[in-house]
């Protein structure tokens, strides 16, 4: 059997789920849109920056060339170069390039060859035609730029600048392969603008520049205008690569010492020192992830010499960004909590009714009705309860049904067994009757011939006899017993008379016939058949009593045998009573006899109509079954039980029809 599952833990789940579903897709979007957000607003962030140093770089540039600008149109300046004046020059330049914090700071006169250098004064009158700052500026220009300087010019412009300009590479994870080329050319911020006299004719140049190898003040100076002026703490950098190689920076080593001789990575190389664009994205600086910006530092020429980088630390992001996420996934959190809360109780709540209807469904079933079924819910719930009920109700109706059918059941197959008890009893009484009818037919033709034939010696032997009585004189002793064989011939005779009357009975003479007429002739009559001594003879007629269609003679016949029979059941004595009664509905007429003797023994019941059946030491036992059949040729019925009060009670039932009013009034005593 599957494992039961409750509709409680169902709805928690049907809840749960979804808002599990919900609230991870929300975990997951936020978390994602927290990490997007972040670093988008640091990209932007450092593009802004980016922007920012480059402007100052641009500033920092024009400065540059202002100051030479200025300077090569200041009549002193002018004047001293027209005149190859060094003296003049060293007056003017060396003060300038310290005060500017100069490094290289030349007059040059119309051909190119140096006059006066303000960071080198012993060394002059080489040509800077091939310097293209200076053949510019001698072509008229004002002009400032980046440009490498190689180690033997800046030997000539300062004694200190090749010492200054000398980076030892260091080992640098990401970086690409270091190429062999001196580590000692410079990169130099440079501005150069012709020397005009009063005619506007150009007659010299000055150029000037500031070394950016190892000289970390405009990089300091980026970090303060973007970052703050934490110095150390500042949390962005910027850095000034010459090539692929960091000359200025604020980009910390791990000790602590400013990371220059690193380089960059071989991407970002490739990106901006090869194609020339701008790169932008997370970088791992010397040893730390930063979200970096780097952008071509171009020559004169257009040729991109170094980079400018600016980088902000990814780590406060990271951190805020995790404060965020940790703030975000605990607000998610309470509200899975509370969810789950809210979910508990709400299938708690919503299980509760289909909870009570289970319940009240297993005592239904356990055969309780009438049940209360109480569910407030307003919707599906509610109605299945409601539909329970009526179920119920309806359950119990049907249920008195079946109960009120089974009592009919039960009723109709008692009548009905009632019915055929009765219908067996018929029929037992029925095959008792054939069984006499059959027995009455045989022994009436037996009878008929044994009759017949003891006739005739009975009467030789009764004429004989009688002959004998009157020949033996008055006091012969033998008279006694020739009287003797005249009383048992005389028994004899009426054994053979009853056989004869029972085996021969005449056709039936069917006439209008009046019971109680019949009933007082036999009264009147009996007196010499038996002895009515103390006998009190006590009639109920039934006046409404209709004649009836019969044979008057065996009428006669049955009722003598029967009030015979009730006289010799009481020779002490007793009271016969006679009744009848009619009964309209079945059209019968009853006649009882009952008397008030010792009645019938009950073995004897079923036996009395039988021919031969006797009690009595002189009976002939033919009565009651010549009674028997006269009153079954009438179509009517005999039976026999004890009466109630003692004796014997005989009921005869004979058909009757209203056709004649009885006019027994007259007839009564
Ligand atoms: P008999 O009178 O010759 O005996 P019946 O056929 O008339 O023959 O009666 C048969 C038997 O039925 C009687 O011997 C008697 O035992 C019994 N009997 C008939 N009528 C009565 C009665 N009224 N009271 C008691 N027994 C009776």
């Amino acid at each position: 059997m599957p494992r039961r599952f409750p509709i409680k833990a169902k709805l928690a789940l049907a809840t749960l789920i979804p808002m599990f579903v919900a609230i991870a897709s929300c975990w997951l979007v936020g978390v994602f849109i927290l990490n997007s957000r972040v670093a988008t607003e640091a990209q932007g962030k450092v593009r802004n920056n980016l922007n920012a140093a480059h402007e100052s770089y641009r500033h920092e540039l024009e400065t540059l060339r202002n100051l030479v600008r200025f300077t090569a149109a200041a009549p002193s300046t002018i004047r001293a170069v027209e005149n190859g004046d060094r003296e003049a020059l060293a007056a003017i330049l060396p003060p300038l390039l310290r005060g500017e914090r100069l490094d290289i700071f030349t007059a040059v006169d119309a051909g190119g060859a140096v006059i006066f250098r303000g960071g080198n004064p012993p060394v002059y009158a080489d040509s800077q035609l091939k310097n293209p700052f200076v053949a510019r500026a001698l072509a008229g220009e004002l002009l400032a730029g980046a440009d490498v300087v190689p180690l033997r010019r800046l030997t000539a412009e300062g004694k200190e600048l090749a010492r200054r300009s000398v980076i030892t590479r260091l080992p640098t994870p990401h970086a690409r392969p270091a190429r062999e080329e001196p580590d000692s050319s410079g990169m130099v911020m440079m501005a150069a603008a012709p020397i005009r006299d009063t005619a506007g004719n150009v007659v010299g140049a000055l150029y000037a520049g500031v070394l950016l190898n190892n000289n970390n003040l405009l990089v300091d100076r980026i970090q303060e205008i973007l970052f703050g002026n934490d110095g150390e703490n500042a949390s962005g950098r910027s850095t000034i690569f010459l090539g692929d190689l960091r000359i200025a920076t604020n980009v910390k080593l791990p000790d602590g010492k400013r990371a220059i001789g690193t380089r960059m990575s071989e991407e970002v190389y490739a990106q901006v020192l090869l194609r020339r664009e701008k790169w932008f994205g997370r970088a791992f600086v010397v040893n730390d992830w930063f979200f970096s910006a780097y952008e071509p530092i171009l020559s004169l020429t257009g040729i991109p010499i170094g980079a400018l980088y600016v980088g902000i630390p990814e780590r406060p992001y990271t951190v805020g960004k995790l404060r965020m996420g940790f703030l975000y996934s605990g607000v998610l959190l309470i509200g899975t909590l509370l969810g789950l809360a809210v979910s508990h109780l709400l299938s708690a709540r919503l299980a509760a009714p289909i909870g009570e209807l289970e319940r009240l469904a297993r005592r239904v079933a356990a055969g309780e009705r009438g049940l209360r079924i109480e569910v407030p819910s307003r919707d599906e719930i509610g109605d299945l309860a409601m539909e329970f009920s009526a179920m119920t109700k309806a359950l119990t109706r049907q249920e008195e049904e079946i109960r009120d059918l089974n009592r009919e059941l039960e009723q109709k197959v008692r009548e009905r067994t009632v019915e055929l008890e009765e219908q067996g009893r018929q029929l037992l009484v029925t095959r008792e009757e054939l069984f006499r009818v059959e027995k009455l037919a045989a022994v009436g033709e037996l009878a008929a011939g044994v009759a017949h034939e003891i006739n005739n010696p009975l009467a030789i032997i009764r004429g004989n006899a009688e002959l004998l009585e009157m020949e033996l004189p008055l006091d012969s002793p033998s008279r006694e017993e020739v009287a003797i064989i005249n009383r048992q011939v005389g028994r004899v005779e009426r054994i053979v008379s009853g056989l004869l009357h029972f085996a021969r009975r005449k056709e039936r003479q069917l006439d209008r016939v009046d019971l109680h007429q019949i009933l007082n002739d036999v009264q009147g009559s009996i007196g010499h058949q038996v002895s009515l001594d103390g006998i009190t003879l006590e009639k109920e007629y039934d006046l409404a009593l209709p004649g009836l269609d019969a044979d008057g003679d065996q009428l006669r016949q049955l009722f003598a045998n029967l009030m015979a029979n009730a006289a010799q059941a009481m020779p002490d004595g007793g009271t016969l009573t006679l009744t009848t009664r009619f009964t309209p509905t079945t059209e019968s007429c009853t006649v009882t006899i009952a008397d008030t003797g010792n009645g019938i023994a009950p073995d004897h019941l079923s036996r009395i109509f039988n021919p031969f059946f006797t009690t009595k030491g002189s009976g002939t036992g033919l009565g009651l079954s010549i009674s028997y059949g006269i009153v079954r040729e009438h179509g009517g019925s005999i039976t026999a039980t004890n009466n109630p009060g003692d004796g014997a009670l005989f009921t005869v039932t004979l058909p009757c029809k209203m056709s004649t009013p009885p006019d027994s009034l007259a007839l009564l005593d």
